[in-house]
């Protein structure tokens, strides 16, 4: 049987005394890729958050790999989390973004030179490593910022709409980078879109989110083919 990776129990959150999100029960395999789809204001960057643990948590559990991490800091729990604004630091060179974290984490420069070259590598950015994120074009700095996560290794990849600031064109082509990248690493993978298509080409599994509550997991076929209500029929199946 495929091991746990990741576990929600409960999961709520509350701003202000109004609930946002309505106690969420999930559980992800190891490896998957795990899409959590649904209309804008439905609470997808609200939950990845609270798993990343930038947002606190106001009732429930969140595990990662068995362990309770509900109350950790967002750097002790495994993860890594990929922002739709790339958030580099304009006056380091790529290679210097790449290596930061570790370097804030105290990690040696022997291994922090050989885990970003391993990174660049498999995002192909190896011959930008003296550029500055200003003399990148867009879709190199969503690399770099994919890459500062990789350097990481976290158990669990998080990403949060991180294609949406890109044209047409690079959204498909970055798609197809993010498909090859969980392929070669392996990682599990949580990725929130607005965008159906991205959803059902990226995902093993499905989560549709409306209202903060989630309205059906299931493989891209399932919710295509065998839709839980009328809001996932109507989600899923139209057009962009
Ligand atoms: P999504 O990412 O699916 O667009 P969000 O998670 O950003 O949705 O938001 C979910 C709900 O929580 C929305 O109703 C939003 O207005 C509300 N919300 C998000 N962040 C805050 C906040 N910091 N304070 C108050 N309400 C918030
Ligand atoms: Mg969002």
């Amino acid at each position: 049987m495929a091991k746990n990776s990741m576990r929600l129990t409960g999961v709520r959150k509350s701003y202000g005394g109004l609930e946002v999100i309505h106690g969420i029960d999930l559980d992800v395999q190891e490896g998957a890729f795990v899409v959590f789809v649904g209309p804008s204001g439905c609470g997808k960057s609200t939950l990845l958050r609270m798993i990343a643990g930038l947002e606190e948590v106001t009732d429930g559990e969140i595990a990662i790999k068995g362990r309770d991490v509900t109350d950790l800091d967002p750097s002790e729990r495994g993860i890594a989390m990929v922002f739709q604004s790339y958030a580099l630091y304009p006056h380091m060179s790529v290679r210097e973004n790449l290596g930061f974290g570790l370097k804030m984490a105290r990690t040696d420069s022997t291994e922090i030179e050989a885990r970003v070259k391993a990174a660049s590598a498999i995002l192909k950015i190896d011959h930008l490593l003296d550029r500055r994120p200003g003399q990148l074009s867009g879709g190199q700095r969503q690399r770099v910022a994919i890459g500062r996560a990789i350097v990481r290794k976290p158990d669990v990849f998080l990403f949060d709409e991180p294609l949406s600031n890109l044209d047409a064109e690079l959204r498909v082509s970055m798609r197809i980078e993010i498909a090859r990248l969980h392929r070669e690493l392996g990682n599990t993978m949580i990725y929130v879109t607005h965008d159906q298509t991205e959803a059902m080409t990226l995902a093993d599994k499905i989560v549709v989110l409306k209202d903060g509550n989630i309205e059906q997991v299931g493989s891209p076929r399932e919710v295509y083919e065998d839709p839980a209500n009328i809001f996932v029929a109507g989600f899923i199946g139209s057009p962009r």
